[in-house]
């Protein structure tokens, strides 16, 4: 069946022949998830430029914004030919402002946007050496004897 898709904002169209309605239906759901971001998680605005940078061999696909310079990137899955949009850090926690940031500085090092989580611990722990924090680590995840 041929399937016709206009993007909410109107302004991309996109046709597919799918065989099944399985196909039709992931097929949807991709168009959908990559191409209907109709605004920019920071400033609101639809100024949205698609944009692919090479870096070192590999290419980098990302939403920019033109009025406030915000970025959303997209992750490649595995099979080297379907993208996702990076809502959520290399944890599994959602990032703030559904992923869009800004770069801070010309060092292109993105800015900690998160809220600081909670502290469980005194703050001078985090000045320790991480050779002892790395060796408190591997003993967590060690089966405790009792
Ligand atoms: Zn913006």
């Amino acid at each position: 069946m041929k399937i016709h898709y206009t993007s909410t904002n109107g302004r991309l169209q996109f046709e597919a022949d799918a065989a099944t309605v399985k196909e039709a239906f992931e097929w949807l759901s991709t168009i959908q998830e990559l191409f209907e971001e109709t605004a920019c998680g920071l400033c609101g605005k639809e100024n949205l430029n698609y944009e692919v940078r090479e870096y070192d061999g590999n290419n980098y696909y990302k939403l920019v914004c033109r009025d406030c310079h915000a970025t959303l990137d997209f992750g490649q899955r595995r099979d080297g030919n379907n993208l996702f949009i990076k809502r959520k850090d290399a944890e599994g926690n959602t990032l703030p402002n559904s992923g869009w940031y800004r770069y801070q500085g010309a060092n292109g090092l993105k800015p900690t946007t998160t809220p600081a989580p909670t502290r469980r611990e005194p703050a001078r722990r985090g000045a320790e050496p991480a050779a002892r924090r790395a060796n408190e680590k591997s003993a967590q995840s060690e089966p405790v004897p009792f």
